[in-house]
Parts: structure tokens; C-alpha cells; sequence
């Protein structure tokens, strides 16, 4: 094994064209220890396959598996060497092209197949340039024969035990040899069936080779030069943070910040891994460490925006005084696997946040069928149309006077559920999505800008 062990990641953008991998291909070359490099689909790849697994017709599914391989065969054209490589890219094209002119019933399995062609074509793409810039023999490994998941098609659960098994098993000698090329985002279930682990994955795929190798650090090339205090594109005067904590950096994630799929911190936390967060196309200039402990603690380090989210409010007289309401309530929706984010209760009713965006595969539907259950017991109302604003830092539940200048500066606000106290990493409240953007806006000028 080599002295340190780093898993290198990048992004949609950071794969756009040649010239964006030669950048990344230059970023991993000046480091000897960038030993695993998961790539994802270039940019825009997986939105047009996410279109063309969609109810279209089969002349606009050939269209488009015809608008990739155009796409790709292009930034083969600018490799010196690029027979090899177009040989396996138009390979890959006739296997997606083969799928666009079948008859057959679009499934969640089937998807994920499709969705699988974005990495797999980056990554033979990136090989072969990687090859150039380092004049080394670099291996392409298949994503999918260790990172083993569940069968939940579009979300799939990965199987850390069998990952941590899989992984040295089939890694160790490759990177002892030299450096390994491999995909993000898509995995297989135990029968070897193509899984996905849900956009933006592939954060979490380079977590979990990470987690399962061992790796010292973690790192995620992207468009940005670092994890910034709020979505530069929505603040203008967001700053970079130098450092931030796994727990500060996992809440931002699962509150919204794209930056880092949701799931990226949890194998990182379990192994103690440090996370880089980096620029791919200004590698020079400073990024994010996330690390355990930091040496400053903030009471509000970020502020993160959570989109299309649905309020859930339910009302019962049968809850007042009595027993077994809030376990009847969400055993329904256990039993539709309904996940379900923020709760707050009254004496008589409770409201839930839920990702509106229930479509998407593998969640299920907050269906007529599960609100007609619940209606046999309580009354039901939905508001949708909802945005999730977090507040990111430490000691959030335990400052004193922190509530008052923050929903002060937003009186004019309709503020429609507020979670405080639960975790001491964030304070979130609910907001009309068409406000949401404004409201961070002012919250990061008077809590982060001015402060
Ligand atoms: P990649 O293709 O590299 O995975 P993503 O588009 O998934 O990149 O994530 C990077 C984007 O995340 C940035 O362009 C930025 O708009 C968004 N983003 C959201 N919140 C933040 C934040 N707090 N810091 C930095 N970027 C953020
Ligand atoms: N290509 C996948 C997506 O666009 C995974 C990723 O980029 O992380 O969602
Ligand atoms: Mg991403």
C-alpha cells in the first residue's frame, strides 16, 4: 500500500470536454497518491439519459443516443492515440442505440441500465486520456463489481460488508501496479443487475471505495473552488470555508447544498476519512477540508436551501391525552415507505416535510391510497410549493438569543414550521419557495456577511 491512500472524484463539469480532462487528468498526475479516480458521466450526460428513459418515442430515444455518441466521439477525436478508445465508446453507443429501437416496458431496473452508459463512457474516455498525460498504464475497473447495492432501482442501498470485502479483494493489486479508473454512480444488486445510487452519487460512490479501502483522504474535484458559506449562486458575496466539520459538512449536504451528495459524509465519519473539496479548474487555489474536528466553531457557518419540499399536517382530537396516535400515524407510512424528513407535534397534530419530488424513482408517492388511510383517522392537509432553509454551524441548540435576530430579520416572512433544538449543528424552518432564495440572501448578509 502506498504511504497515503487518496480516492479522487470528479464531477459532471469537471468531465465536460478534453480539455476539462486533461485538467483533471493534470490534477491527478502531479499526485502519486491519487491512487482510485471515480469519475462521473460528462456534463449533461445523464439528463439527456434521464430524458431518453422517459415515455418518448423511439425516433427521439435514437436521436439522442445518437446526440452522445456524437458528444463522446468527439473528445476522442482530440486524444493522439484514439483508436483503442473510439473502438470501446462506439461499442457502448451500439449497446444504447440497441435499448432506444427495443419494444419494451420502461422500468426502474431498465433505467438505471441506461443511466449506467453516462459513467461508463466518461471513464473509458478518461483512462485513455489519463494514459496520455501520465505516460502510464492505468487500469479501468467496473464500478459495479464491488459496489454491491440493494435492488432499489434509482436509490440503491449499498451493502458496506460485502463492499469492504469486494473492494481490497479486487483493488489491492491493481493499485499496487498503478493508478485505477472507475465510475461513479452506479453499482449492481447481488444478481449483478446495474443499480444507481441516485443523482449525484457519485460523491458517495468515491465515499464508499474510500471507506472500503481505507483511504486517508477523500477528495471531490468539482466546479467550485470550495465548499462556499452558501450557494455562490444564489449569494453573490457566499466565501470560501477553509475548514468545516464532518457533522457541520453532512447536515449541509442533507439540507441541500449540491455541492456533496447527501449520503458522502456518513463512510467518511465512519472511518475517520478527511474530505477535500477542490476546484477542477482552479486546482491552485484553496479548497474545503472537512475534518473532525475543526479548530473554529462558528455558531452559524452556512446556510443551505433545500428545494420542492411538501408540508404534511395532520390533526386528530384522538391525541390529546391518549396513546398510540404518532405510531399508528407513521407505521402508514412506513408501510408505503414514505421517508419523512422534519416532524414537529402539537397536542392535536403534527406536521412532516417530505422531499415533494416523489416521482423520482425509488421514492414512493404520497399516493391518494396512503392519504384515504390516513384520513380514516385523522384529517389531512398538503401544502406544497415549500422550501427547507438551514442554518449550519455549532452549539445551535444551546445559544442563547439566537432565535430572536434571526426570525426578526424575516418579519415580513411567512415562516411556516421551524425545527430548532433537535440537533445542535442546524436550526431549519419551512418557507414559500418563490421567498426561499431572498430569505438566505438576507440571513447570510446579517449572520455571515456582516458578522
Ligand atoms: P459535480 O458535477 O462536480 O458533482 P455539482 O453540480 O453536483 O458538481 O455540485 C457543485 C455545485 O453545488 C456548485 O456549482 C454550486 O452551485 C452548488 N452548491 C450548492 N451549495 C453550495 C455550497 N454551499 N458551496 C459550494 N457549492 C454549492
Ligand atoms: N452522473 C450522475 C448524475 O448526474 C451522478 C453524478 O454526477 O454524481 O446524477
Ligand atoms: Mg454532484
Amino acid at each position: 500500500m502506498p504511504d497515503l491512500f487518496k480516492v479522487s472524484k470528479f464531477g459532471g463539469t469537471s468531465m465536460a470536454d478534453a480539455a476539462a480532462m486533461r485538467r483533471c487528468a493534470n490534477i491527478v498526475k502531479g499526485d502519486p497518491d491519487k491512487k482510485i479516480i471515480v469519475v462521473s458521466a460528462t456534463a449533461g450526460t445523464t439528463n439527456l439519459l434521464s430524458e431518453f428513459a422517459t415515455d418518448i418515442p423511439t425516433e427521439q430515444r435514437i436521436a439522442i443516443s445518437k446526440q452522445i455518441r456524437d458528444k463522446h466521439l468527439s473528445i476522442c477525436h482530440e486524444l493522439k492515440h484514439p483508436g483503442n478508445v473510439l473502438k470501446n465508446v462506439d461499442i457502448l453507443c451500439d449497446e444504447l442505440e440497441a435499448i432506444a429501437t427495443r419494444k419494451q416496458i420502461m422500468t426502474l431496473m431498465l433505467r438505471d441500465e441506461i443511466f449506467s452508459f453516462g459513467e461508463r463512457l466518461s471513464s473509458v474516455i478518461f483512462k485513455a486520456i489519463l494514459e496520455e498525460a501520465t505516460g502510464d498504464r492505468i487500469h479501468l475497473f467496473d464500478a459495479r463489481d464491488a459496489i454491491i447495492t440493494d435492488n432499489n432501482f434509482g436509490s440503491a442501498e449499498p451493502d458496506i460488508e460485502v463492499i469492504s470485502e469486494k473492494c481490497p479483494a479486487l483493488l489491492e493489486a491493481l493499485v499496487m501496479e498503478s493508478r485505477v479508473v472507475t465510475q461513479g454512480f452506479i453499482g449492481s444488486d447481488k444478481k449483478g443487475v446495474t443499480t444507481t445510487l441516485g443523482r449525484g452519487g457519485s460523491d458517495y460512490s468515491a465515499a464508499l471505495f474510500a471507506e472500503a479501502m481505507n483511504a486517508d483522504v477523500l477528495e471531490i474535484w468539482t466546479d467550485v473552488t470550495a465548499i462556499y458559506t452558501t450557494d455562490p449562486r444564489i449569494a453573490g458575496d457566499a466565501r470560501p470555508i477553509t475548514e468545516i466539520s464532518f457533522d457541520e459538512a453532512a447536515e449541509l449536504s442533507v439540507f441541500g447544498a449540491k455541492v456533496l451528495h447527501p449520503a458522502t459524509m456518513v463512510p467518511a465519519i465512519r472511518k475517520n476519512i478527511r474530505v477535500y473539496v477542490g476546484s477542477s479548474i482552479h486546482p491552485e487555489k484553496p479548497g474545503t477540508w472537512i475534518v473532525k474536528e475543526t479548530r473554529q466553531k462558528p455558531v452559524i457557518r452556512a446556510i443551505s436551501l433545500r428545494r420542492n419540499q411538501t408540508l404534511l399536517t395532520v390533526h386528530s382530537l384522538d391525541m390529546l391525552h391518549r396513546h398510540g396516535f404518532l405510531a399508528k400515524f407513521f407505521q402508514v407510512l412506513a408501510n408505503y415507505k414514505i421517508s419523512v424528513d422534519l416532524v414537529t407535534t402539537s397536542e392535536v397534530s403534527v406536521a412532516l416535510t417530505l422531499d415533494s419530488d416523489l416521482n423520482a424513482p425509488g421514492n414512493k408517492k404520497l399516493t391518494e391510497k396512503v392519504l384515504n388511510e390516513l384520513r380514516s383517522f385523522c384529517e389531512v392537509d398538503i401544502e406544497d410549493k415549500l422550501s427547507l432553509i438551514a442554518l449550519i454551524g455549532n452549539n445551535l441548540d444551546t445559544t442563547a438569543g439566537l432565535s430572536g435576530p434571526v426570525f426578526g430579520a424575516l418579519e415580513d416572512v411567512n415562516i411556516r414550521m421551524i425545527c430548532h433544538g433537535a440537533s445542535s449543528h442546524n436550526l431549519c424552518f419551512l418557507v414559500a419557495e418563490n421567498e426561499a432564495e431572498e430569505v438566505v440572501r438576507v440571513l447570510h448578509k446579517k449572520f455571515i456577511s456582516e458578522s
